[in-house]
């Protein structure tokens, strides 16, 4: 069978490191949300190595950073669904007090101070993922931002 995190899916990619790698969701009902992945199979969080350990704590917590940079969110949940994915992931959930837009589309949390509703579905247009991507990347690293305007 397919596994959809071994194939990748190159258009949702906001950045791939040794062990794991970063996507954007296509379900922003919460505006930023993304979901870090473990590059190998192996579905439990607690059965990785060490190195993983250490490099998932740094991606995770810097794209905490970024999304604070990029969209001012106020808190964040963490969730690691046991789904049938045979890779562990966890997703990162920036919350909300107050609305917010982003190109021109408003994000609401009602739910904000509360557990987050993980089946409420905010979906956009290819256009705003697309801009959602880019300036996420462009946050988490400004030199490729920059060498891309210098072009
Ligand atoms: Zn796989």
């Amino acid at each position: 069978m397919e596994c959809k995190f071994c194939v990748g899916a190159p258009a949702w990619l906001i950045k791939r490191y040794k062990f794991w790698t970063v996507y954007l969701q296509k379900n922003q009902s919460y505006l930023g949300r993304l979901v870090v992945v473990l590059n190998r199979h192996q579905s439990d969080f607690f059965s990785t190595t060490d190195e993983e350990r250490i490099e998932f704590y740094h991606v995770s917590y810097k794209m905490r950073e970024v999304l604070k940079a990029a969209f001012g969110p106020q808190s964040f949940d963490y969730a690691f669904p046991s789904t049938k994915e045979a890779h562990a992931h966890m997703l990162i959930l920036p919350r909300y007090a107050q609305r917010t837009s982003f190109n021109g589309v408003a994000f609401e949390d009602p739910q904000y101070g509360k557990h987050y509703d993980p089946y409420r579905e905010v979906t956009l247009s290819n256009d705003v993922y697309t801009k959602l991507i880019e300036k996420i990347k462009a946050v988490a690293e400004p030199s490729l931002e920059k060498a891309r305007i210098l072009k």
